[in-house]
């Protein structure tokens, strides 16, 4: 038997310090998330800060920046290490994409050198943790038209408005919330606590049930100058952020395609029906066989957008290419693999129903299937359809 991603020789494509990388989170993962995660997912909670502090230690928070506390690795180590964690849970790689890649980054990217010392070492090592708040209710894949405002009184910035669901809001240290002002939109750091800040969890989710979701409420929230983020102008500064997350995704979806296939692969062998193994009926080794193409190709695509980012030639439509494809692609993996468990499959025993609903979210987030849709589509003809 080969496994999936040796069919595709996946790893001659990878240095022995990424083999190395992606071996140490798959061991936290095995030893401190697979145990536990269908019952945080079934009770719809998550130990956020315990978990925090295990992959600060670890190093895979922020790991792909440079300076403060960060491990500065390459772009497809950090694919790797979101592969892994979201093979054992898209909700703990969103935990970790929201940490490093939204709220880290923006501080990295776009902070003062003072905001930078106060949170990215402490976020690097989890003892902190950020939330990214730039949807609201009434605006989620047009975020200019964002109704969240930042207004001058005196030296203060007041800020007012609702964002939505944003992850780890109610488990944040500080938020980092993108609201509109006098000269565009700019992002601001705010902290937990600040009279008029609140985070209410979304409660009933069917999907991410391991990861915490919330509602941001700014009622005039006084903030410093200092609290602006001095190097974000426009909508680029939300849109980079989220361009750095999407890269995880086209890495992480394959993370939970490959754990559903090896699940539906073991069981096959496993299950008898008509007194043969599943695994034995040409159906079912069509279906298996279809599964490990995509996976293949979209591994193969992964690690080629990550060699493109390590040479600072990636482009935005790019990986809007690989995570419309992985996502859309996982997801039919998880649909076909819960399949071949039969009933079995809807239960959180095996984790393929967990990975199916969880990747409903992720086609969702960080731009929905349509909107990367339409950025190819544009890239393709010249024209935008967004309007
Ligand atoms: C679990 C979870 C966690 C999240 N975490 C965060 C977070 O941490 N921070 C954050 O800021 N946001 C977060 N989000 C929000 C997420 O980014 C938005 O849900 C997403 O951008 C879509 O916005 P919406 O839900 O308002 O859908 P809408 O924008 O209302 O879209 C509804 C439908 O219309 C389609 N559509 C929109 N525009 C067009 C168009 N021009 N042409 C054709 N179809 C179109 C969409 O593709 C979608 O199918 C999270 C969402 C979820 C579900």
């Amino acid at each position: 038997m080969v496994a999936p991603t040796a069919l595709f020789a996946i790893d001659t494509l990878l240095t022995d310090e990424e083999r190395e990388i992606r071996n140490t989170v798959r061991r936290v993962c095995d030893r401190e998330i697979r145990p536990h995660v269908a019952a945080w997912f079934e009770a719809g909670e998550l130990p956020a800060r315990e978990l925090a502090r295990t992959l600060g230690s670890v190093g895979v928070l922020g790991m792909h920046l440079d300076g403060y506390g960060c491990a500065g690795m390459g772009a497809v180590s950090y694919g790797l290490a979101c592969l892994e964690l979201e093979a054992a849970d898209s909700g703990l790689r969103s935990l970790v994409s929201v940490q490093g890649s939204l709220a880290m980054y923006a501080i990295w990217k776009y902070g003062s050198e003072e905001q930078k010392q106060e949170w990215l070492p402490a976020m690097a090592a989890g003892k902190r943790i950020g939330c990214f708040g730039l949807t609201e209710p009434d605006f989620g894949s047009d975020p200019a038209g964002m109704r969240t405002t930042a207004k001058r009184e005196g030296g203060d910035w007041v800020l007012n408005g609702t964002k939505m669901w944003i992850t780890n809001g109610s488990v944040s240290d500080v938020a980092v919330v993108w609201a509109r002002t006098d000269e565009g939109i700019r992002g601001f750091l705010v902290p937990a606590g600040t009279p008029g800040f609140t985070a209410n969890d979304v409660k009933h989710k069917i999907s991410l049930r391991a990861s915490v979701t919330s509602e941001l409420v700014l009622e005039g929230v006084r903030l410093p100058d200092e609290a602006m983020l001095p190097d974000a102008r426009g909508l680029s500064g939300p849109l980079g952020c989220l361009n750095e997350a999407r890269f995880g995704i086209v890495f992480g979806a394959m993370g939970a395609a490959l754990d559903c296939l090896e699940t539906a692969i073991a069981y096959a062998g496993d299950r008898e029906v008509f007194a043969r193994p599943l695994a034995s009926f040409q159906l079912t080794q069509e279906k298996l066989a279809d599964m490990a193409l995509e996976l293949g190709k979209g591994l193969l695509l992964a690690v080629h957008l990550g060699r493109l980012k390590e040479a600072g030639t990636i482009t935005p439509e790019q990986v809007s290419a690989g995570k419309l494809n992985n996502v859309r692609e996982a997801l039919e993996i998880a649909r076909k693999c819960r399949t071949l468990l039969g009933a079995s499959g809807i239960t959180l025993e095996y984790p393929v129903i967990r990975h199916a609903v969880n990747l409903e979210s992720v086609l969702t987030y960080e731009g929905t299937s349509e909107i990367h849709s339409l950025v190819l589509g544009k890239a393709l003809t010249g024209i935008s359809a967004f309007h």
